[in-house]
């Protein structure tokens, strides 16, 4: 049998970073999907850091967790999120990554005794990886995003490791420029010379780009489309513009306005593919705008701040996965952030009157702690619906701890180890590694299966008994505890299989209308197009309790 050969798109970034380059990789895959063709897609991160998981949130966003566990880029939940794919750990790699591969084979003489050598032998473990993914997703397209912006020391190598791959498979590979086009205000005029600029910067590393990606407030006019092309050296149907919109779920249709899936298939030689069908992902982004009715749900925090701006970013896939429920409820998710440690300064909990949901996400650490808590309390008290994951379950336990069961210094082991009443505690494995400074990759990580009680919440939700979430924590609620919970009250409704560890806790509906955390990440496996059955019953409950 003859071997497919597939096609590669590598995505780079011209002018400045942060513009999109994950959405436009994540919509040439759904284009290209919705030509029937089997899309795949790679991360390529040019820091050092070996994967996301140590990286401070406010530092480079959202960690997303994979389904084998490793700790990556926010983009990745983009591209599962756009493509309804399940990636693993050979869909992303950094720097640092591949560093680590080079140097453990040299040590073990598998370079047999040769000089080993940033170039090519960086580069060659890139295009090894990629060819990987290829292979085990059986792809006829690979899409490569590789991170930053040309011109950045830090990303050379991976523009090597396009020149390499193309000097070997020349018509397969397609690149694409996503560029800025900024309109300073000053002038008022759409400027094109820093994406010339990046363009040329591309060309010195030995790369051209097929396809310019124009993103700009407004669309690209003739001239500068033209001006583009001529100093670019791309053909000037295949200079697209990109305006900003208003949701990103807009952008595949966008793109195919211009033909873009098309372009792509002509550039790459791919014969005779579908004719593209977006009918339903079309359905789903007007669905996204038909809803009036708001539902208002704060999130509650603490990773917002960077200088003087606020972080959505961070907790991206909560709120894209509470946007997919409510809009399959049809209404509309109104979102606030709030910042917990407000609260520990003496701001009145009175705000929380306005929401109709609250949530609590994941977190680490100290700060914030004791404000959330007193958000726990206040929509347990109100009867607001609440909903909390992971940190955000740990802490609905601790404060019921304090709260209701009179345990008043309940605490996690994370905080403080030395609380008599230790009711979150370091998981025993957990405990060695963090004695040996031993953080990366070493969490609970990734998709564990569990086991729901008949009747609950979460059963009711999800239709099933069983069920599989992906998971990132060291800690759990301590096993002695178990019994003096299930007697107070708080119903552990799922379970791991072994019912060591507790996966939810929820209140039964005769004492609130939702109260629900989970030691899981429920929105890591949000879709479009298959909304999380948690975060729909959590939103049924906010509009259904809203006056
Ligand atoms: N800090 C907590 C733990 O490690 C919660 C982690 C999280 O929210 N992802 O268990």
């Amino acid at each position: 049998m003859k071997k497919k050969s597939t096609k590669y798109i590598f995505v780079v970034g011209g002018v400045m970073s942060g513009i999109g380059k994950g959405v436009a990789s994540s919509s040439i895959g759904t284009i290209l999907k919705a030509r029937g063709l089997n899309v795949t897609t790679i991360k390529i991160d040019p820091y050092i850091n070996v994967d996301a998981g140590t990286m401070n949130p406010t530092e480079h966003g959202e960690v997303f967790v994979l389904s084998d566990g490793l700790e990556t880029d926010q983009d990745m939940g983009n591209y599962e999120r756009f493509l309804d794919a399940k990636l693993t750990s050979i869909n992303y790699m950094t720097t640092g990554s591949v560093y680590m591969e080079v140097i453990r084979k040299e040590r073990n003489l598998e370079y047999k005794g040769k000089n080993v050598q940033v170039v090519p032998d960086i580069p060659l473990e890139v295009i090894k990886r990629i060819k990987k993914a290829a292979e085990k997703a059986d792809a006829d397209v690979v899409i490569i995003e590789i991170g930053g912006t040309v011109g950045e020391y830090e990303n050379i190598l991976f523009l090597e490791a396009i020149r390499l791959m193309k000097q070997e498979h020349g018509e397969d590979i397609a690149t694409v420029m996503v560029s800025y086009l900024p309109v300073p205000g000053s002038i008022g005029e759409m400027k094109t010379k820093p994406t010339q600029h990046a363009s040329r910067t591309l060309n010195s590393a030995g790369v051209f780009p097929d396809i310019i990606l124009a993103r700009a407030v407004m669309p690209l006019d003739e001239k500068r489309k033209q001006k583009i092309a001529t100093f670019c050296g791309v053909r000037i149907e295949n200079v697209i513009s990109a305006p900003d919109v208003e949701s990103i779920y807009d952008v595949p249709i966008n793109f195919e306005k211009d033909g873009l899936s098309e372009k792509l298939c002509k550039i790459l030689g791919l014969k005779k593919p579908q004719v593209s069908n977006l009918k339903e992902w079309a359905s789903f982004a007007k669905q996204s705008k038909n809803a009036e009715k708001e539902v208002k749900i704060a999130i509650v925090g603490k990773y917002f701040n960077s200088g003087e701006f606020i972080l959505s970013d961070v907790y991206i896939s909560v709120l894209e996965a509470i946007k997919f429920s409510a809009y399959s409820l049809n209404v509309k998710p109104v979102i606030t952030y709030i910042s917990a440690k407000d609260f520990e300064k003496g701001e009145s909990l009175e705000i929380l009157k306005g929401f109709d949901g609250l949530l609590v996400p994941g977190g680490f650490g100290e700060s914030g702690i004791e404000g959330k808590i007193q958000v726990i309390k206040y929509a347990r008290e109100n009867k607001i619906p609440y909903f909390g994951l992971c940190y955000g379950m740990q802490l609905m336990v601790i404060e019921y701890a304090r709260n209701v069961l009179g345990m008043k210094d309940a605490n996690t082991s994370e905080i403080n180890p030395n609380a008599k009443n230790l009711v979150i505690d370091i998981m025993p494995e957990q405990k060695e590694k963090i004695e040996n400074n031993n953080y990366g990759a070493t969490m609970r990580l990734g998709t564990y299966p569990a086991y729901l009680r008949k009747g609950s919440i979460a059963e009711e939700a999800y239709g099933t008994q069983n069920i599989e979430e992906r998971h990132r924590h060291r800690y759990e609620v301590n096993p002695k505890y178990h019994i003096k919970f299930t007697e107070g009250g708080l119903v552990f409704s799922g379970v791991s299989p072994d019912r060591r560890l507790m996966e939810i806790a929820e209140l039964s509906r005769e004492v609130h209308p939702f109260m629900l955390g989970t030691q899981f990440h429920p929105e890591f496996l949000a879709r479009p197009l298959r909304p999380h059955p948690l975060f729909t019953a959590f939103i049924k409950a906010c509009s259904v309790v809203k006056k």
